[in-house]
């Protein structure tokens, strides 16, 4: 039986709730911000916002700069967490295959609800009135009905903000070539980049491209393309009575990361190390409390003039501990930051990076994601993140070095403390020089993900 999918995605969410709770920033234009606003970024722009070419994710004098009037106001993570699960529960009013996608997006399979396209539509309708009456005027949110999940999240980018659209199965092939290919979800611009070397720039060019090729070029993932461009998508919206109680820390978390904006921009690798030292350990303090471990560390940073770097190692051994995951991240990343010699501060020589500094290769350039605005060139570093995947469950092979096995004594110590006093209870000797922060914002920058 053919399905039907409902995507529902709140418009400009942080900054629609921002202005449902405040009437004057209505109409405005404003940017929600981590708490430090000087060094943080736009995590939503409100659709005024947008409209004067704020984008997510500038940094906050950038979005100054393109939008003079631009208010920016400090996010209130807890605040839109739990507007997130009201507005899950109003959707499972509507069907228990509710199956949250991000904070302000999830899936419904309404199959059974609607019947047919003509009841999807009056179902969604009606659920905006719920919501409407729920939260105000000014939280709206874009749905897209379509016969999969992947085509209607096409859908409901297609008609945003705040609008509604149906796309019939019959149809679906004439929508797919009004969009650009990276309008779907799974084509980054990464992956567009590589389609493009190879003369693909349109679905009907992808659709006509021979698979074989595409599978030769993206392995398992040409096939998907190659589905993706005829409009299929096999994947089920799983919800979470389905899945089990999701709670907080059990199941669904594919990744554990940190990362952290730096209180000054720097060139100093001993800074850098550290603070990536303080991220392992919070990443690995994380997975042993959900007694996860992991198979692949990836590290990043970002330059001052917001170009970054990132790469990812796998190892055989699962774990979950932060000085390893740390060694492993630093042996990946150093290679990368091409170190020149600085004058060496006297009396501490015994650290050999001490004094280094910290150029990024010119190649990086090439992997920036935007450039500042006429900025000059800063190659400083600006944040670093660390994060964890291939995760199984541990709890971690007893290791063979009795030094090994007394360190999982004290890290199991070290947890029930940090588990009974919260974070911050206790700091390794070696990253004492630095302080985290309270997290300025639960979400983009300085965040857990
Ligand atoms: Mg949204």
């Amino acid at each position: 039986m053919e399905r039907i999918i409902l995507h529902i995605d709140f418009n400009s969410y942080f900054a629609s709730v921002e202005q449902q709770a405040n009437p004057f920033l209505r109409g405005k234009p404003i940017g929600i911000t981590g708490k430090s606003q000087e060094r943080s970024v736009v995590a939503t722009a409100s659709i005024e916002a947008k409209a004067l070419g704020v984008k997510t994710a500038m940094s906050t004098w950038e979005a100054k700069k393109v939008c003079p009037t631009i208010i920016l106001w400090p996010g209130d993570p807890e605040k839109y967490s739990d507007i997130t699960s009201r507005f899950n529960r109003i959707l499972s009013e509507f069907t228990p295959n509710v199956s949250q996608f991000s904070v302000d997006e999830s899936f419904l399979d309404i199959t059974d609800e609607a019947e047919d396209y003509f009841g999807a539509t009056c179902l969604a309708q009606a659920l905006r009135e719920r919501l409407r009456e729920e939260f105000g005027d000014h939280i709206t949110a874009s749905i897209g009905i379509a016969p999969n999940k992947l085509m209607a999240k096409l859908a409901c980018e297609s008609v945003k903000p705040n609008g509604l659209t149906v796309v019939r199965k019959d149809d679906l092939i004439d929508f797919i070539d009004t969009r650009e290919l990276d309008d779907l979800c799974g084509i980054g611009h990464r992956i567009k980049h590589r389609l493009n070397a190879l003369g693909v720039e349109t679905f009907k060019q992808l659709r006509e491209f021979p698979i074989n090729d595409l599978v030769d070029e993206f392995k398992s993932y040409g096939t998907w393309l190659h589905a993706a461009a005829h409009g299929h998508d096999s994947s089920a919206v799983v919800s979470s009575t389905q899945k089990g109680i999701r709670t907080m820390h059990s199941t669904g978390v594919k990744s554990y990361g940190h990362s952290y904006t730096l209180p000054q921009n720097t060139h100093d690798l001993l800074v850098i190390k550290r603070y990536l030292l303080g991220l392992a350990d919070k990443v690995a303090w994380r997975m042993r409390r959900d007694k996860t471990l992991a198979r692949r560390v990836s590290v990043f940073v970002r330059f001052g003039d917001f170009t970054g770097h990132g790469e990812q190692r796998t190892f055989n051994e699962p774990t979950a501990n932060g000085l390893k995951l740390f060694q492993i991240a630093w042996r990946i990343l150093s290679p990368h930051l091409s170190p020149h010699s600085h004058p060496q501060p006297t009396g501490r020589a015994r650290d050999t990076d001490i004094g280094t500094t910290l150029s990024r290769p010119t190649s990086d350039r090439s992997q920036s994601s935007y450039q500042g605005l006429g900025s000059p060139p800063n190659d400083l570093v600006r944040l670093v993140g660390l994060s964890t995947s291939l995760l199984s469950s541990g709890p971690e092979q007893p290791p063979l070095f009795k030094k090994d096995r007394k360190m999982i004594s004290v890290f199991s110590s070290l947890d029930k403390l940090q588990h009974r006093y919260g974070p911050g209870v206790w700091q390794r000797a070696s990253t004492m020089p630095i302080e985290f922060k309270s997290r300025s914002s639960g979400f983009n920058y300085d965040h857990e993900v």
